[in-house]
């Protein structure tokens, strides 16, 4: 029987195209350490659901595969990383930030406090074939809206263009880290506990 390990860092970024596994992987961490996730696109799903303000101007955006305006995402997403950053609790950010000027509007408002900003933004790399394999495959599972076989294509090059350039917005502050997402889910966890520096939980 293992105990739970111990990670040496609690806030995170994980920065992937659609289908690298993100969502996965946050749900995995956040429920063994406690960490809050924040999924811009989950929150997306549910103000759409809800037929509220923000979810009318994202809707249309998100059926395409476009992304939503960085001052509806700014909105609803920024006082909400920055309490879950200065509740102490950890966090792991997926899917927010998506462009450069949201990284800087993240970084204006917590950059300064080194001990809640983030401590590591993680790449999963994944190969196109295998991206675009896995988003068919969950079209099927789970008929998400924006996992159709058009729409997919236009948001990998969504990614390649307004997203990819976090990679080295990251890289100058320090900040970044690839994992190999292609990987069976397992293995890329054992992975990213290595990034976050698990050590076993001493008995
Ligand atoms: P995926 O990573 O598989 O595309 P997400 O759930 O992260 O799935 O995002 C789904 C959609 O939500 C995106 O295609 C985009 O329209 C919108 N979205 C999510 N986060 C952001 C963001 N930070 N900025 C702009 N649009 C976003």
């Amino acid at each position: 029987m293992h105990a739970a390990p111990h990670i040496r860092l609690h806030r995170l970024l994980l920065l992937a195209p659609p289908g690298a596994g993100k969502g996965t992987q946050a749900k995995r961490l956040s429920s063994q350490f406690g960490l809050q996730h924040i999924s811009s696109g989950e929150l997306l799903r549910q103000e759409v659901a809800a037929g509220t303000e923000i979810g009318n101007l994202a809707k249309d955006d998100l059926a395409r595969g476009d992304l939503v305006p960085d001052e509806v995402i700014l909105d609803m997403v920024l006082s909400r990383v920055c309490a879950a950053a200065r509740s102490g609790r950890g966090y792991i950010l997926d899917g927010f930030p998506r462009t450069v000027s949201q990284a800087e509007a993240l970084h204006q408002e917590l950059g300064s406090e080194p001990e809640v900003y983030l401590e590591v933004a993680i790449h999963l790399s994944v190969s196109r074939e295998e991206l675009r394999r896995r988003l068919l495959a969950r079209a099927h599972r789970e008929g998400r809206a924006d996992d159709t076989r058009s729409t997919i294509e236009h948001r990998l090059e969504v990614f390649d263009g307004l997203t990819e350039p976090l990679l080295a917005f990251y890289e100058r502050q320090g900040l970044l880290v690839t994992v190999n997402g292609e990987q069976s889910e397992d293995q890329v966890t054992a992975a990213l506990l290595d990034v976050l520096g698990a050590r076993p939980a001493r008995v």
